[in-house]
């Protein structure tokens, strides 16, 4: 996962933090995030509900403006339809519906636009007393329109009369071409046409009273006056339809007037209708916007949040399961390791060594876990080593030079004793550092005084000084005596001296470091138990029981080693073969018990007087065989004169007192320079013995080479 390798790049510069303190942190982050994110939330937020509070007014003010606009318009229409009404009934009632439901408008409408429903009303006002005006005007014209017809109908006082008859019907027609045009043209006609038509009206009217005047001159008084009426009618009508015509022309002014100002209302209406729209629409875009804005809020932070936890949880996991999976991959290895280090192929080692390393330079709990388990390794290990080393070691003093080591170099323990306890003898200082230490410790011949050998248990002083009196020699050292059990007994004690301490941190190191010694010993103690073993088996096979010199067995074993190591260094071996003189004799007088110290005191001589490097083995019963290694020329021959003379001028502590014995010497050569055998050089020892022998005892005798006899 790409995400998790770059968080873990960045995971570097907290590598120096424990994993708790590294949580933490990660918390804290995500907190001071939150608490920002929350912040800024609750300042957006703030912001938006202000904008929201806003619109909300304004669109509220928006609505009553708008239903109010919508009740305008609908008394608006209503007056229009009643305002039509009017101008086509003149119905005084509708005019008061006007005015009624213009008054209504007047409390709605905004301040602007009631000047102009208030010229309106003045208009309405005036059309309405135009109206008014026509319609009395045109009764009138109508009153005498009935007048005409009245006096038509008696047209009997004509009598015959042709002329009257004439005048009669003339009246009739003219009358019946003025009606329509009356109606047609000045009631309802068109406005510009008032005047032809009132002209045309005029025409006729005037035609027909030039008739009437001109016929009624022909007529007698009553009927001549029944013509004459109709002219003085006629005059009327002409009057009163003129009259109506003018008034009918203020009248369309009105109208037009009215109809003018109720379009200009309507208009100015209109046009604050279409700003409360466009005010509506410029709300409805800026709730849009904050709707948008709103959802996108909504968005970022939902975004935020979930890369904002995804992000915490991936370095969390990553920050945490990453060093578990190395920890675990590197236990695995560990345990590899741990079953044999040797098993590991190279590329696995390195493998190890490159986990080991990242792990052990971490600075949390999973590095301190990674460093104990390498400690632990470590010591594993080198323990192992120890283990194998000492293994192959010859001697159990091998093992305490290898022991030393460690105390010393590895543990800082650099003063310390290591006794041996051989078959519950006393404790036998057998290694020490510094090597003079050893020289200068208590006499632990009385073995009861060591505690830790009485005890079996681990003596120290780090509580009580006095804990082991003959220890305590002085107060400047603090011991600690470790009891050494192997196979239910105590083969050993080591004894570790320390300057005082002081502090109980100083204790406490030295515990952790006596413990790891312990550790270090209690790995030894079977193989050195083993080794002791091996040891005592190897001197019963090689040595003799009585007097602790080699036995004829060792002598087997070490003679091709001897040949062949004085061949190689081209040097000549002495062979002394010696044998008590009449020994016989001492058995049959003192018994076997005498006869056996007097061995016994025989290899004290013999061991005194050759040299460390010489072998002494005894070779029979009363027989002892000497070899003396890297000899000169003649000096075996010196030396086993000082053997002769030296036993027999030792006093040998026999039951019934001092008495001397003698020794018969046979020598023999053998030189690593000749192709010769040790078998043959030992016979040639025996031989020289038995000439000893024969020469009375008490004496040297050496094989002669050349003649294949002994000589004195
Ligand atoms: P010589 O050698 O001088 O000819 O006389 P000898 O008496 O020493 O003769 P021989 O070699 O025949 O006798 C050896 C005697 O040594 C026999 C035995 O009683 C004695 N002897 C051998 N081994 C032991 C031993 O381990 N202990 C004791 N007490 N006596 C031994
Ligand atoms: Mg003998
Ligand atoms: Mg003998």
């Amino acid at each position: 996962m790409p995400l998790i390798k770059s968080l873990s790049a960045m995971q570097n510069p907290l590598l120096n933090l424990s994993l708790r303190g590294r949580f933490q942190l990660i918390m804290w982050l995500s907190i001071m995030a939150a608490m920002l994110a929350t912040t800024v939330g609750i300042w957006k937020y703030s912001q938006f509900s202000q904008s929201k509070k806003n619109i909300e007014q304004t669109s509220g003010t928006l609505l009553a403006e708008l239903e109010n606009a919508f009740k305008e318009s609908l008394l608006v229409g209503e007056i229009q339809s009643d305002l039509i009404l009017f101008i086509q009934t003149a119905h005084p009632e509708t005019m008061k519906e006007i005015n009624k439901k213009s008054a209504a408008l007047l409390n709605q409408l905004p301040e602007q636009t009631k000047p102009l429903l208030e010229q309106f009303l003045a208009k309405a006002d005036t059309l309405e007393i135009r109206m008014a005006s026509l319609r009395l005007n045109n009764n009138t014209v109508l009153n005498t329109g009935n007048s005409v017809m009245e006096s038509l109908e008696q047209h009997a006082l004509c009598r015959e009369n042709q002329p009257c008859l004439q005048g009669v019907s003339r009246v009739g027609q003219i009358f019946r071409q003025t009606r329509p045009l009356y109606m047609n043209g000045i009631l309802n006609g068109q406005p510009h046409k008032l005047k032809e038509t009132k002209q045309e009206i005029s025409q006729l009217l005037g035609s027909v009273i030039k008739d009437l005047q001109l016929i009624s001159h022909k007529l007698g008084p009553e009927q001549s006056r029944y013509l004459l009426h109709f002219i003085d009618l006629f005059h009327e009508l002409d009057e009163s339809i003129a009259t109506v015509a003018a008034i009918r022309e203020r009248v369309v002014d009105s109208e037009k007037e009215v109809l003018d100002l109720f379009h200009s209302l309507k208009m100015q209406l209109a046009e604050i209708s279409i700003a409360h729209n466009k005010q509506a629409m410029t709300l409805a875009d800026q709730g849009l916007k904050l709707a948008t804005n709103y959802v996108f809020l909504m968005f970022a932070a939902l975004a935020l949040v979930t890369i904002f936890s995804i992000v915490t949880i991936a370095s969390m996991a990553n920050s945490i399961l990453s060093p578990l999976d190395s920890l675990v991959d590197l236990l695995k290895k560990f345990t590899v390791l741990i079953r044999g280090i040797r098993n590991l192929s190279n590329s696995e080692k390195l493998h190890y060594q490159e986990l080991h390393e990242q792990i052990i330079n971490r600075h949390d709990e999973i590095g301190d876990v990674g460093r104990a388990t390498q400690a632990l390794l470590n010591h594993i290990h080198s323990i192992s080593e120890f283990r194998r080393k000492i293994e192959n070691d010859t001697t159990c003093f091998d093992v305490y030079v290898r022991l030393g080591k460690i105390f010393s170099q590895e543990l800082a323990l650099t003063r310390f004793v290591i006794y041996e306890i051989s078959n519950n003898g006393p404790l036998t200082p057998i290694y020490s550092s510094p090597p003079e230490l050893k020289e200068e410790m208590p006499d632990f011949t009385i073995t009861e005084t060591c505690r830790a050998r009485r005890t079996g248990a681990v003596v120290h002083s780090f509580h009580d000084p006095d804990m082991c009196p003959i220890c305590h020699v002085n107060d400047i050292l603090d011991y600690f005596c470790l009891p050494m059990l192997g196979g239910g007994e105590i083969i050993g004690i080591i004894q570790f001296l320390l300057p005082i301490a002081t502090t109980e941190s100083q204790k406490k190191q030295y515990q952790d470091r006596l413990t790891e010694a312990q550790n270090y010993i209690e790995e030894a103690l079977p193989i050195m138990q083993a080794k002791r073993y091996a040891q005592e088996l190897e001197s019963i096979a090689t040595q003799d029981q009585l007097t602790g010199l080699y036995n004829r067995h060792y002598l087997d074993i070490s003679l091709p080693q001897i040949e062949a190591g004085t061949k190689r260094r081209n040097t000549t071996l002495g062979v002394l073969l010696c044998d008590m003189d009449n020994f016989k004799a001492v058995n049959d007088t003192y018994g076997h018990q005498a006869g056996d110290t007097a061995l016994t005191e025989l290899a004290d001589i013999l061991r005194a007087t050759v040299r460390g490097s010489d072998m002494i083995i005894r070779y029979g019963g009363e027989e002892f065989l000497i070899l003396l290694q890297d000899i000169e020329e003649k000096e075996e021959m010196v030396v086993a004169e000082k053997i002769r003379k030296a036993v027999a001028n030792h006093t040998f502590q026999l039951p019934d007192g001092a008495q001397t014995q003698t020794l018969s010497i046979g020598v023999a050569e053998f030189s690593g320079s000749k192709a010769e055998r040790m078998g043959k050089v030992l016979r040639n020892a025996d031989i020289a013995l038995y000439k000893a022998k024969e020469k009375g005892r008490n004496c040297v005798v050496k094989f002669n080479k050349e003649n294949g006899n002994a000589e004195a």
